[in-house]
């Protein structure tokens, strides 16, 4: 790619996550020759545009212990020549001029609210694109199934599948390179790997984080729209999905894929969604020493739109390998614990010789995510009485890689590599897959449960493990 036109300059994505992981990727001297252009409905000035980038570069690479000399001298460059244009995206013809200004091949990125987006390329006309434009478009991707196949009917008039960039920065590569290598390269993992022997896995994002004056979007998301619909189904693919032939985006995808397309929540011998899903809301509580107000009274919050701030699913991959696990996923805000892992729990032995003494746990394998780390729980005999059980936790670090999640989300695009972007199919599947859940939330039928704010949840919801 030569050329990075970032729309939504100003906004919020842009100057937190996104700016930030440009300036990493660019000083570790992993995307060398690039330009960045801006472009956003503000008239900002070139001074204001120099401000923001000064911002977003200087925090990005105060901690970061990867930057080169001649990555941070391009990334001085990069700065000196980038321009930032006013432009109306939903305007015809007003992306065409601009992109007639810059050297392609373009990698066009997306960072509007995705109404925004929709019109921006419903307007878009193919031969307005510098040949090999790649376009990068942010969750959520649709708000539905059908609107997200008619946003991937929208994008095939421009460029090719392989050329459409679907973010999702939990698919950072460490994290999907981690769960693969650890599945695919260790015999004593993968035979195992399957209903014959997993009882179940769980997919936990706990944050102690509160709404922090996101309500604009939160409140209209939630738990399950936040986080399970995208990042969490992906990160279950990955847990599930069947042995890739290579690394290479089309076996990795199409093994994604395959697992989406199976998946439900609820099987036919769980059809009622009110066994296979809850949702809850944090009231007043501590988190620490902090003081938490009751999620409906957080300014922004209209309690009309019955926003649920803790959502778990039961979800089932209907096939040969997984048939009756119950894929559990779990988000939340305002707990007590964070807690970011992936948990499988296997079933117990068959024959547990008579004459053992103490709690025969069953073997569990946590994956933490960021940082990325192994715990095998196994039980061992002893210490002292070697009749009696004992749990004993194997712990390791899995590698990282030092560049934010948006660096390495960038570097995909950069490079041309659609391997972390989700698939045109995936993302409709996505939707499909969570669809009846909300339709129940939202008629009601689910109850919404409720949790202060700090504790582990509502009760009766402890996962069965800690
Ligand atoms: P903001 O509302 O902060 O920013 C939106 C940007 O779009 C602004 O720069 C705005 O410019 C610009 N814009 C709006 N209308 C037009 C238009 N007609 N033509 C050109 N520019 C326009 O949103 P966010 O940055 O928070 O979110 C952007 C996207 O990223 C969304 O899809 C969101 O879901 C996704 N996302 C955001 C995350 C976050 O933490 N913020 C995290 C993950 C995904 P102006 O201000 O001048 O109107």
């Amino acid at each position: 790619m030569k050329t990075l036109v970032i729309l939504g300059a100003s906004g919020d994505l842009t100057g937190r996550l996104l700016l930030p992981g440009v300036a990493g990727l660019i000083a570790s001297g992993r995307a060398p020759g690039i330009t960045l252009v801006g472009a956003g409905s503000d008239d900002w000035s070139a001074a204001q545009w120099q401000e923001r980038l000064t911002g977003s570069f200087a925090g990005a690479l105060a901690d970061d212990g990867q930057s080169t000399k001649d990555g941070i001298k391009e990334l001085a460059k990069v700065q000196k020549d980038s321009s930032y244009h006013q432009v109306d995206v939903t305007a015809k013809g007003a992306l065409g001029e601009l992109l007639a200004t810059v050297e392609g091949p373009v990698a066009l990125y997306f960072a509007l609210p995705p109404a925004i987006s929709q019109k921006a390329c419903e307007v878009l006309r193919k031969k307005e694109l510098p040949a090999g434009t790649r376009l990068v478009m942010e969750k959520p991707f649709g708000s539905s199934e059908e609107s997200a196949r008619a946003l991937n009917v929208t994008l095939a008039k421009l460029v090719a599948e392989d050329h459409i960039h679907r973010v999702d920065h939990f698919l950072g590569k460490s994290t999907v390179l981690n769960i693969m290598g650890l599945r695919f390269a260790n015999r004593l993992l993968e035979p195992l790997w399957n209903g014959e022997h997993i009882a179940k896995v769980e997919i936990i994002f706990d944050e102690d984080l509160t709404l922090e004056n996101r309500a604009r979007y939160y409140d209209h998301a939630g738990a399950g729209k936040d986080m399970i619909q995208s990042h969490l189904l992906q990160i279950m693919a990955i847990m599930a999905m069947e042995p890739p032939a290579t690394l290479g985006h089309q076996d990795v995808r199409s093994s994604i894929a395959a697992v989406l397309r199976a998946s439900t929540i609820g099987n036919s011998f769980k059809p009622d969604l009110t066994d296979s899903t809850r949702r809850a809301r944090y009231t007043k509580g501590t988190i620490g020493s902090r003081k938490v107000p009751d999620y409906l009274s957080e300014e922004g919050v209209d309690p009309a739109n019955d926003t649920e701030t803790l959502a778990e699913v039961e979800v089932y991959v209907n096939n040969w390998r997984w048939a009756g696990v119950p894929f559990v996923l779990r988000s939340g805000k305002a707990l007590g614990r964070t807690r970011k892992e992936a948990v499988v729990t296997y079933k117990p032995v068959p024959h547990l010789p008579a004459g053992f003494t103490g709690t025969d746990s069953p073997t569990r394998l946590h994956i933490g995510f960021g940082p990325d780390t192994l715990t095998l729980d196994l039980d061992v005999n002893g210490p002292g009485d070697l009749f009696t059980l004992d749990r004993v936790n194997l712990h390791t670090e899995l590698a990282s890689d030092p560049l934010l999640p948006y660096g390495e989300v960038l570097e995909g695009v950069l490079n041309g590599d659609p391997l972390l972007s989700v698939r045109g199919d995936t993302a409709e599947d996505c939707w499909r897959i969570v669809e009846p859940a909300f339709a129940a939330w939202k008629a009601g039928t689910v109850p919404m449960e409720e949790y202060a704010a700090g504790s582990t949840g509502p009760d009766g919801w402890t996962t069965s493990h800690d």
